[in-house]
């Protein structure tokens, strides 16, 4: 069994900032890609924002089982008409992993409804990361607690829904706490935020970071086939009912009408 990723970057700074360009030389996603690829079960292939249709044609997407997006700068720029189609598919069954700034992604707030606030603070402090939830798959291998020298704070309060598993969290060396890995199912769709990733850090290369996205991957993906017509609020005329009725009281809808959205 493979899974196929893709890992979508939007390949802004990595291009604008010589620090990010740095440190990702070939953007972000081929390093998150390449830490997929340590898994011999993951076919991980990228797509930017600068590619026609983002790189998420609906036949690239019908075809990916797990979508990795990591966004910051460039949110806006993200076609709507992608985001739905994304969200869509997530609906039908396609795994979706959302990375740190990617928390305001036009996808991920579809999916969550909510605001997807939180507090923040660029200062290069530590970030520990406690695995709260250690017989979870997302948390394989993972200590009971790591750290990252430098990143980027996220504090609470996060305001997402409240998830079906928190996986990881977060203590910042400026006293604040962050829920940094959290689960959701949306539809058919596995969902998985994960925080760590400030692009001026060399978060992806740290090795239990990218143990994390492996184990991600493999949880998030649904192996089951993917629901079709999955947004379809079909009628069901009387004739069809399941035990036999007559119809009774007054009308709204003609039959074989197409009804309200
Ligand atoms: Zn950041």
């Amino acid at each position: 069994m493979t899974i196929r990723a893709v890992v979508w970057g939007e390949n802004v700074h990595e291009r604008q900032n010589p620090v990010v360009a740095g440190i990702y030389p070939d953007g972000m996603h081929t390093t998150i890609a390449g830490a997929l690829a340590e898994d011999p079960e993951i076919a991980a292939t990228t797509a930017t924002l600068q590619d026609p249709e983002h790189g998420l044609t609906d036949a690239r997407l019908a075809a990916t089982d797990v979508l990795l997006w990591w966004g910051h700068a460039a949110h806006g720029e993200v076609r709507d008409e992608v985001a739905d189609r994304v969200v869509a598919h997530v609906w039908s069954g396609m795994g979706l992993i959302l990375l740190h700034s990617a928390h305001f992604a036009k996808p991920f707030k579809r999916l969550m409804g909510t605001p997807c606030g939180l507090s923040w603070r660029e200062a290069g402090e530590r970030e520990r990361i406690w695995t709260v939830s250690p017989n979870h798959p997302i948390a394989r291998d993972v200590p009971a607690q790591f750290e990252l020298e430098h990143e980027e704070m996220y504090g609470e309060p996060f305001t997402v829904p409240e998830p079906l598993e928190t996986v990881f969290i977060s203590w910042f060396q400026g006293g604040e706490v962050f829920r940094s890995g959290l689960t959701y199912r949306r539809g058919a769709g596995n969902v998985f935020y994960f925080r760590p990733g400030h692009e001026t850090y060399p978060t992806y290369f740290d090795p239990h970071v990218r143990t994390v996205l492996r184990n991600a991957v493999r949880w998030a993906h649904n192996p089951a086939p993917r629901i079709r017509d999955v947004t379809a609020a079909p009628n069901v005329p009387v004739e069809a009912a399941p035990e036999r009725i007559e119809e009774r009281g007054p009308k709204l809808h003609q039959p074989g009408e197409e009804g309200f959205r």
